[in-house]
């Protein structure tokens, strides 16, 4: 069968941006479009970071439309909603298992394989969730690529610090990269 000349499919190769996490860069992407378009009636709870987004992020008539109704909502209660019931959060994780099942499809591609040795870099939650869902040689590439990237992040901050040292800011961007890595994109619960 003929390989198509992109070594992923043009959906998932989008997140594909080197040095971060393939998933979380595809949540992510959802996570904006869900930020901009949902209906204020379509949320019943925003977590603390959702919220916050939704105030910095959203078309403000939307952002004020949403405060409104959750203030409606609350206006009988002393108590604070509860973070894990937020209705983004939700959505999330619905889309997240479905990105890490297109993943483990892209996982059975040779030219895929060689691409994540080289270059890809999991973030430990959706590497270990994508770990359930691999065949056993797929997840000992899965583990090659996650001791690649710790090295390569452990390098980089090491650099980084002598740079600062030398009051030098270069490669301060390994920062968020190192964020991402021990706790996904920003948005991204743990459990899910
Ligand atoms: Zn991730
Ligand atoms: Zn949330």
């Amino acid at each position: 069968m003929n390989e198509p000349n992109t070594v992923f499919t043009e959906e998932v190769s989008q997140g594909f941006a080197k040095g971060h996490c393939p998933t979380c860069s595809l949540v992510a992407e959802f996570q904006e479009r869900l930020i901009a378009g949902t209906q204020p009636a379509e949320i019943s709870t925003l977590c603390n970071y959702h919220a916050w987004m939704m105030a910095k992020g959203a078309p403000a008539d939307r952002a004020a439309k949403v405060f409104l109704d959750l203030l409606e909502r609350s206006k009988n209660s002393t108590g604070s909603s509860r973070d894990d019931a937020c209705t983004f959060c939700e959505q999330l994780r619905a889309h997240e298992l479905v990105r890490l099942e297109e993943m483990r499809e892209e996982f059975k591609r040779p030219r895929v394989q060689e691409w994540m040795k080289l270059h890809v870099s999991f973030c430990l939650k959706h590497a270990s969730q994508l770990d359930h869902l691999l065949t056993p040689s797929m997840r000992q590439l899965l583990l090659e690529t996650s001791v690649r990237s710790h090295n390569e992040l452990k390098q980089e901050l090491n650099i980084l610090l002598e740079h600062l040292r030398r009051g030098d800011r270069t490669g301060w961007g390994v920062l968020g990269r190192a964020a991402e890595f021990l706790t996904s994109r920003r948005g991204m619960r743990r459990g899910g």
